[in-house]
């Protein structure tokens, strides 16, 4: 496997953050808000905000990535709006791929138009299921029909790079409806899926529910063999395992979250939105208002934290051994010197000989077996 050299990328990823949804689903945490009155200003703050800080990544942009909240909820003609400013204020003629996020619900003819307009050319879906009552317990908008109309229309206009979310451990989910919303997506020919396991975030409606009693949670064991299926269907039907939650026909991995995990500097606009240079890390405040008044008043809405060696050992590390590719060791050696190569392998040992980490021509990589527990592993490695 070609060794990739860390600093020397010439790739950067753009992350857009778009906070507005129609309404909340019971288990999300993210920030976003159904109030919508501002999407115009917000849209020129963020264009604002490109050009404030357009020196701010070296590298060139071969990534665009519009996440949420949900893109698709921002009016077309304010995405039309902010893709023209966002192209004015940075360089952004070498993007390859152009990732956004939509609701199946608001995939209409006229939409699929403006994003093949406007240069998308990958879509990623949150489906989350393929069973209404389930799609309903977490309060999305969507049902399963309009997912399989959705994809019909996105491929009519020449879209047809999709991913797809889908969410496991759902209260009233069972063994055999999991199969059925896997059996449905790969039915659908779509090129990627991220599968995650439903979670309990302090503050969410679901957690509230929890408290007071309103659900069966779904438990450790039947989650693990939810897992189990996924990665196994998935591998039947021709996907890469390519990371923990991530999965990919050949040749069609997310370029735009890869560069998460590999290291490949990432600007991040927006309320809530990221930004990484290998170094610092720089996260924007995350609410709507906030953002924009410090946007106006300062010209930057982020605080920033200067990442320790140790810290970036342990990003590095963590990031790398989540994906299939695993973590080349000759980086950390490069990076970080010969006493944290040592301590990496020597921390390793006990890991490899019990057959949950493999260590071949200077990259390590969790083993199937380690999957289901390879937190406990990557923190041992950690400083
Ligand atoms: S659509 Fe996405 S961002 Fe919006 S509430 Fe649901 S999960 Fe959260």
């Amino acid at each position: 496997m070609p060794a990739k050299l860390y600093f020397l990328s010439n790739m950067a990823g753009l992350y857009v953050h778009i906070p507005f949804c129609k309404q909340r689903c019971v288990y999300c945490d993210f920030y976003s808000t159904t109030d919508t009155a501002l999407q115009a200003s917000y849209v020129d703050m963020l264009i604002a905000e490109a050009h404030n800080r357009h020196g701010e990544i070296a590298q060139e942009f071969k990534t665009l990535y519009l996440g949420g909240g949900t893109p698709s909820w921002l009016d077309t003609a304010l995405l039309v709006r902010l893709l023209d400013g966002l192209r004015v204020a940075l360089p952004l003629g070498g993007v390859e791929e152009f990732t956004i996020e939509v609701n199946p619900d608001d995939v209409t003819t006229c939409y699929a138009e403006a994003l093949a307009a406007v240069g998308v050319n990958r879509v990623s879906m949150g489906v989350q299921s393929m069973v209404d009552d389930e799609l309903r317990f977490m309060r999305r908008r969507h049902d399963a029909r309009r997912v399989i109309d959705a994809l019909a229309v996105l491929r009519n206009h020449g879209i047809d790079n999709i991913s797809v979310d889908l969410i496991y451990g759902i209260p009233g989910q069972t063994m055999r409806s999991w199969q059925h919303s896997l059996d449905q997506v790969i039915d659908m020919g779509v090129q990627h899926i991220s599968a995650y396991n439903l979670s309990y975030e302090k503050g969410t409606p679901l957690w509230l529910m929890r408290q007071q009693g309103q659900l069966t949670e779904v438990d450790d064991d039947t989650c693990v063999a939810m897992y189990r299926l996924l990665v196994e269907q998935l591998k039947h039907a021709g996907y890469e395992h390519y990371e923990i939650s991530n999965f990919a026909l050949p040749g069609l991995y997310s370029r735009h979250n890869s560069s998460y995990w590999d290291g490949t500097p990432y600007l991040g606009l927006g309320a809530a939105a990221h930004s990484y240079d290998g170094e610092v890390r720089r996260c924007n405040i995350a609410d709507l208002r906030g953002y924009m008044h410090h946007i106006i008043d300062q010209d930057v809405a982020y605080s920033e934290e200067r990442l320790s060696p140790s810290e970036q050992y342990d990003e590095t590390v963590m990031l790398a051994l989540r994906t299939a590719r695993g973590l080349d060791t000759s980086i950390i050696h490069h990076r970080f010197g010969q006493d944290i190569y040592d301590y990496l392998m020597l921390q390793a040992r006990p890991h490899i000989a019990a057959g949950l980490l493999t260590a071949q021509a200077g990259w390590l990589r969790l083993t199937p077996e380690a999957v289901m527990v390879s937190d406990n592993i990557i923190s041992d490695l950690f400083r």
